[in-house]
């Protein structure tokens, strides 16, 4: 399944970045494109799968969904591209194409799928470095 390349790659680029940071990582908050056609589903039970033996074990990720954002040479157009069916439809597929004009445009938003941040729990595993924290 394609989602699981997906994970597998963004757990792999993950994991090291991590390796500074102390603590449990409770939840990874991805920032996934509309143009990106991948089903949140697949992607968090790929990551429950994958995510087994890493640091992020037992962490839950968080799907933001960005919307697609595209930008018109001919007519200087920025917005939202056309969509293909109902706009209601949950599947619809933006076209990357002009709604104004019909030329071609260019996603300036929308293919993205990063981890945006990701939440650690400090469970009193740091080291003694640790100061109060009184809200
Ligand atoms: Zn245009």
């Amino acid at each position: 399944m394609h989602e699981y390349a997906v994970v597998d790659e963004l757990i792999s680029s993950l994991v090291p970045r991590l390796e500074t940071i102390p603590g449990r990582v409770t939840a990874v908050f991805v920032r996934k494109g509309e143009l990106r056609i991948l089903s949140a589903h697949a992607l968090e039970s790929a990551f429950e799968f994958l995510a087994k033996g890493t640091r992020l074990e037992g962490a839950r990720l968080e799907i933001e969904d960005v919307a697609a954002i595209v930008r018109c040479a001919a007519c200087g157009y920025e917005g939202p591209p056309c969509r293909f069916g109902d706009a209601d439809d949950h599947f619809a597929i933006p076209i990357l194409s002009c709604p104004r004009c019909g030329g071609s445009v260019t996603a300036t938003a929308g293919r993205e799928l990063c981890v945006e941040r990701v939440a650690v729990a400090d469970d009193g595993v740091a080291g003694g470095a640790a100061e109060p924290a009184d809200p």
